[in-house]
């Protein structure tokens, strides 16, 4: 076989100075393949603009022109900012693009950990987008250093990037999975070479994926809102354990992996997702509305209105306010102009974030027995500065509800979610936790009132229908390199105490 070298392969990065905590991997991909003459960069930044919320920090593109030459620009900061209001056709030109939006990282904030990554493979250049987190990381990372590699970032892509340079088969589609079947964690892929997009998801479908069509064109993104945005339809979702592969000759299903039941991210309906889209079939809005419902009927209380932190406890207080007949009121506004707290990711900038972000509406609150709602109670900061906020606006009894249940345990799977150390449900009790927040009741969504509000009916405790580990403590897969840091204890399935915390 002859070695291709690749036709200009012209990459811009643009630096700044990142902030330096460590944490896990929170992505949004999106790609396009077949689209009109030097478009596709261009729909993929409404895609990656749509897909804003899964990660604030940086963002790239990368293109193919003419099945020949690949252009990528990586910066820092915002979708927006980087790629709003400018002519990407020469910039990023092509029909085909894979873009990424990223959180804090594996491995630092580096620009050089920003993605699409890029190789040049001996058959032409790949260009892969990833969200997720890979169990194995460390380990492959070890063998593959063993080997020779040498690696330009700290990230688990670029691992990926690696197994797939290394694979012995023959045609590029196979060298991928050979690659997937190395790796373990929670992933969905984008990629292109060539002549192909390439989308992928883990097993157990643990990251989401979804197929759309846009005109002629082919398109995979994280989320059903970013085909909205591309003004794409909606197709299907990538299946658990599914690679489809988009060429010439349309689209091929391969099913690589030994079949399993699908265990998709519990936390997407929680959290992450944006509220327009569908994950698995369900409008995310409605589940957390009829979250909300459910948490009304599990605890009944007395109260005069019904306030959200906005915007992630908003669906849940509509549906709670529904359902117990008292008012929903905007008791908080938002400011529209800060990112989302958690997503500046040292713990300094996140306490800044949460008192320039919220602000209490005291002709909303004043005299008031207030139902205060979120989707989540993670480290508890959040929610004590807005009790105090609520309180010193004049609420007269402040009742905080989780629309989610207790979070007990970290996650390896690529939602950023701390140690134990750090996770207030996980180091106290009920009681402890009602008095630090200074709040007359707490309450948190029981984990089957949250499985029923995802219409997936109560928990299968034998083989549970999403992945829950952060309420429940089961993984669903082995967790090579942290049980090697753990002394080789088998983790998956068990509820493990993975640190000793001081409660
Ligand atoms: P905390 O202040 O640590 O209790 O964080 C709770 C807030 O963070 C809630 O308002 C949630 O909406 C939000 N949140 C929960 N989980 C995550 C996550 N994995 N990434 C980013 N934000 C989150």
């Amino acid at each position: 076989m002859s070695h291709h070298i690749a036709d200009p392969v012209v990459h811009r990065e643009h630096w700044r100075e990142p902030d330096d905590d460590q944490l896990r991997l929170e992505c949004g991909v999106c790609g396009v393949w077949g689209a009109p003459e030097n478009e596709a960069s261009s729909i993929v930044a409404l895609g990656l603009h749509a897909l804003q919320h899964r990660g604030q920090e940086a963002c790239g593109i990368a293109s193919v022109h003419n099945s020949e030459s690949f252009f990528t620009e990586r910066h820092m900061g915002l979708v927006g900012e980087a790629f709003g209001n400018a002519d990407l056709t020469n910039r990023l030109p092509g029909c085909a693009a894979v873009g990424h939006t990223r959180y804090s990282t594996a491995g630092g904030s580096f620009l050089r950990n920003v993605q699409p990554m890029f190789a040049d493979l001996d058959q032409g250049g790949i260009a892969i987008a990833h969200n997720g987190n890979l169990t194995n990381f460390k380990h492959i990372h070890a063998q593959l250093v063993s080997e020779g590699a040498i690696f330009q970032s700290t990230s688990d892509s670029e691992a990926i990037l690696h197994l797939i340079a290394r694979s012995r088969k023959a045609k590029i589609v196979e060298r991928f999975i050979d690659a997937l079947g190395r790796i373990e964690g929670g992933f969905a892929l984008v990629a292109q070479t060539r002549f192909k997009m390439i989308g992928a998801r883990d097993p157990l479908g643990i990251r989401p994926l979804v197929l759309g069509k846009l005109g002629e064109a082919w398109v995979l993104a994280s989320e059903t809102c970013a085909l909205d945005t591309m003004g794409a339809t909606f197709i299907r979702d990538v299946e658990h354990g599914e690679v489809v592969v988009i060429d010439e000759e349309g689209l091929t299903s391969i099913k690589p992996f030994a079949a399993q039941a699908a265990r998709p991210c519990l936390f997407e309906y929680v959290y992450f997702a944006r509220p327009d889209s569908i994950v698995n079939g369900r409008s995310v809005y409605e589940v957390r509305k009829e979250m909300g419902r459910r948490l009304a009927q599990e605890f009944q209380i007395e109260a005069d209105i019904v306030v959200p932190v906005p915007d992630s406890g908003v669906p849940a207080a509509l549906g709670y306010a529904q359902a117990a007949g008292i008012p929903f009121e905007m008791g908080i506004i938002r400011s529209h102009y800060l990112g989302r707290t958690f997503i500046q990711p040292s713990q300094a900038s996140r306490q800044k974030g949460v008192r320039m972000k919220h602000s209490p509406n005291k002709a909303v609150l004043e005299g008031k027995r207030v139902v205060l709602i979120d989707d989540s109670i993670v480290r508890g900061t959040t929610s004590l500065k807005l009790v105090r906020a609520v309180r010193a606006a004049g609420a007269t009894e402040v009742h905080l509800r989780s629309a989610s249940p207790q979070i007990l345990y970290p996650d390896f799977y690529g939602i950023d979610m701390p140690e134990r150390s750090q996770l207030m449900a996980a180091t106290h009790s009920m009681e402890e936790m009602r008095a630090i927040l200074e709040v007359d009741s707490l309450g948190f969504l029981s984990i089957d009132g949250l499985y029923e509000a995802t219409g997936a009916g109560p928990r299968d405790n034998t083989a549970p229908q999403f992945t829950d580990h952060y309420f429940t403590g089961e993984y669903p897969t082995r967790l090579l390199d942290r049980e090697a840091e753990e002394g080789g204890r088998e983790m998956r399935g068990k509820k493990v105490s993975i640190l000793t915390v001081n409660a």
